[in-house]
């Protein structure tokens, strides 16, 4: 299959036929961490081979599926860039790979991202009352953020799930209903269940709601977090946010992950504007976010 150069506008079959492609044609391992709720397999890819791992995902919220088009972009251009030998903005990816592994799933809610990119046609017939019910009548899902059962997959975690809980829908809807309990949806718990099994050095979530890091949670994130953390804002030009329950919320991955490994954890948010993103943002969100990613095997150099 032909693969998609830096293509913003990607949908979950070609996410999987170009992830496929890319790990044959170079040698690297793809495997599916778990099955969202109506089967799509959570493909997450492995670039490098150092001992230690870091750890990125993308598109837990639907809407946001241009943060899985970014990672796609990267891991193409990191792996072209090893091939040819030749530096990625200045970095020697050859070292980078024996210095760390970097783990990524570029799409966390594939039947999200289906229903808000491509509308109900692309969800079973059995689901459509519910979730036009849910979606409060509006056949409209273009700004839809839960998964396919309603539920906000990054108020799934256990970072203060029941403050998550109280503060939000008690039942399904197109963003913030955190769930009947934390991990109940397979999506959230096989993101946690990975990270819980290659405990990453620290770990970065992609989201697209203004152009923020967010890097501590309850002032719980160790010293180290705030060195990366300015070191992604440099590179990014993004502004450093600390944790601010009114726009992050509870229940979120890297709040969860902050807490329970005391491991630095960041959520990049790219873009600027209502989501999903206009794709003329993709070049630009690019250009800011490659540098970033091309850098992350070095940081784990000083923790
Ligand atoms: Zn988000």
């Amino acid at each position: 299959m032909r693969l998609l150069k830096r293509r913003a506008d990607l949908n979950y079959q070609q996410l999987s036929e170009n992830l496929r492609t890319l790990s044959d044609k170079h040698g690297c391992e793809l495997l599916s961490i778990g099955r969202s709720v109506l089967g799509r397999e959570l493909w997450t890819i492995r670039l490098g081979w150092g001992a230690r791992s870091v750890y990125i995902n993308g598109a837990h919220h639907a809407c946001e599926w241009l943060t899985a088009s970014l990672l796609l972009a990267f891991i193409q251009a990191y792996l072209e860039a090893r091939e040819a030998a030749s530096p990625l903005w200045g970095i020697d990816i050859g070292e980078a790979s024996s210095r760390a592994s970097l783990w990524i799933t570029p799409m966390v809610n594939p039947d999200g991202v289906a229903l808000a990119k491509e509308g109900l046609d692309a969800i079973p017939q059995q689901y459509h009352s519910t979730l036009l019910k849910w979606n409060y009548g509006n056949p409209n899902f273009r700004e839809w953020k839960a998964n396919i059962r309603g539920v906000d997959l990054n108020r799934q975690y256990r970072a203060d799930w029941l403050k998550a809980y109280e503060s939000s829908p008690k039942t399904p809807a197109p963003k913030y209903f955190a769930g009947e309990h934390p991990e109940s949806e397979p999506e959230a718990k096989a993101v946690a269940d990975f990270t819980r099994k290659l405990k990453p050095e620290f770990v970065i979530a992609y989201h697209s709601q203004g152009e923020v890091i967010y890097w501590n949670y309850r002032r719980k994130a160790p010293p180290e977090a705030r060195r990366i953390a300015k070191e992604l804002s440099r590179l990014t030009g993004y502004a450093l946010v600390g944790h601010n329950p009114r726009e992050a919320g509870y229940g979120g991955y890297k709040d969860w992950f902050i807490s329970h490994f005391h491991r630095p954890g960041f959520t990049i948010e790219i873009g600027r504007g209502m989501n999903p993103l206009p794709l003329a943002q993709f070049n630009s969100i690019w250009q800011k976010n490659a540098p970033l990613l091309a850098n992350l095997a070095n940081y784990v150099l000083n923790l």
